[in-house]
């Protein structure tokens, strides 16, 4: 039986030509900052933002600890969305690794507004904890793949730099915002001051992520990835999937939005589903109108190959990815209207 996975874009396998690039990547010891294709890699992704610099890493949960924690001291506080990774995620990473504390904002799909930040952004009062650093995420997870209103990031970016405070960027799915929102990234990027990139979903590499920022906000991270334990040797070997990756997979998460709709339009239609969270990009989130169907579903689903997962107590996820062909797709659908 053929498996048809949409538990996460994390799922992906390296392609063929992926693999031989990675195959063919020259290597070096990194932790001496000397593996050609990590270096290459970096410049890539700091040109491509119009930054000055990157750091690859191994992961989505490292970059973003790594930037909480160049960018907070102990004590200090970080406004974020109740449902963002960095909070919910990461394992308590914010009060462990920076011993931070954190203003959780209720939002609308996993984003904040310029008058929660405004709203919570702590005065000068000895009794409360000084606000360090504000953390956005593009799209959203939790949001099921929301996009975020440019006009609202500039607006809150303007703000933070009247009120000299760094603003960071979860943009673990940042290049599926892009493909649907054809802002030019460099502008995007400008309003941030670190962000942080997943190359192992969407975009197919099997691991690693980038953080970027300034020259110095990355020399910082550096010395906190290797204190992190996070410092790789001949890395080459895996960046080398996450260049294939920036050079050949963004264009096409188009099709994978488009394959997310496909599942939005035949769910909506399902006499168990309540609603489905308007699809925005690559994740299809679906409400049940009896919860105690959630795992009857999903073990139906499981026998007849398609994986998906629980997504709280009366929901469920989808996500596509591009191990997920219109095939799959069309399936998928078949299947759906069966059970
Ligand atoms: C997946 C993800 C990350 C990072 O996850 P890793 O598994 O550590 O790479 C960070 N933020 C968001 C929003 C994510 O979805």
């Amino acid at each position: 039986m053929k498996i048809i996975d949409f538990r996460s874009d994390t799922v992906t396998k390296p392609s063929k030509e992926m693999m031989e690039a990675m195959f063919n990547s020259p290597v070096g010891d990194d932790v001496f900052a000397e593996d050609p294709t990590v270096n290459e890699l970096q410049q890539f992704a700091a040109d491509m933002f119009g930054k000055e610099d990157a750091l690859f890493c191994s992961s989505g949960t490292q970059t973003n600890q790594i930037a909480i924690n160049v960018h907070v001291q102990p004590g200090g506080e970080v406004i974020t969305n109740e449902d963002s990774h960095i909070y919910k995620y990461e394992g308590g990473g914010i009060a462990k690794n920076s011993g931070a504390s954190v203003r959780l904002i209720r939002g609308n799909r996993g984003r904040l507004t310029l008058e929660d930040v405004q709203q919570w952004v702590n005065p000068d009062d000895i009794h409360l904890p000084v606000t360090q650093l504000v953390s956005l995420e593009d799209t959203s997870n939790r949001g099921g793949g929301a996009i975020y209103d440019f006009e609202e990031i500039k607006k809150i970016s303007q703000f933070c730099k009247e009120n000299n405070l760094p603003l960071h960027l979860d943009g673990a799915r940042l290049m599926n915002a892009m493909v649907e929102n054809k802002i030019d990234l460099k502008e995007y990027a400008s309003q941030f001051d670190s962000i942080s990139l997943c190359l192992s979903k969407g975009l197919g590499a099997p691991v690693g992520s980038l953080l970027i920022g300034t020259k110095d906000f990355i020399k910082k991270s550096r010395r906190v990835r290797k204190v992190f334990g996070g410092g790789m040797r001949q890395a080459g070997i895996i960046a080398g999937g996450g260049l294939y990756a920036l050079k050949n997979n963004i264009e096409r998460l188009a099709e994978d939005h488009l394959h997310a709709k496909q599942l939005e339009a035949t769910l909506n239609d399902l006499p168990w589903v309540d609603s489905v969270l308007g699809v925005e990009t690559n994740i299809v989130v679906v409400v049940l109108k009896d919860a105690s169907q959630r795992d009857v579903i999903i073990h139906k689903l499981d026998e007849k190959g398609i994986k998906i997962v629980a997504f709280g107590p009366d929901m469920l996820r989808f996500v596509t990815h591009l191990d997920i062909s219109s095939s799959d797709i069309d399936q998928t659908i078949e299947i759906l209207n069966t059970i």
